[in-house]
């Protein structure tokens, strides 16, 4: 589990205002777009090129 003061620090790298990010399961969620980031050991990959886009989060989180 991420701790919530480090999310808060994060932003959506997709996001010019860098929305705050969630944390579903193992992936960061940003809270505007639906956008999904996975956490690979513990470490959240907020790379462009992680990206996941909204619709395949979707599948993902239910
Ligand atoms: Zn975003």
């Amino acid at each position: 589990m991420i701790k919530p003061e480090f999310l808060a620090l994060l932003g959506c790298p997709a996001c010019a205002e860098r929305s705050p990010l969630k944390q579903v399961g193992n992936y960061l969620v940003c809270t505007k777009d639906g956008t999904g980031f996975p956490i690979e050991d513990g470490i959240p990959r907020l790379l462009p090129e992680s990206a996941i886009p909204p619709e395949v989060m979707k599948d993902k989180t239910q």
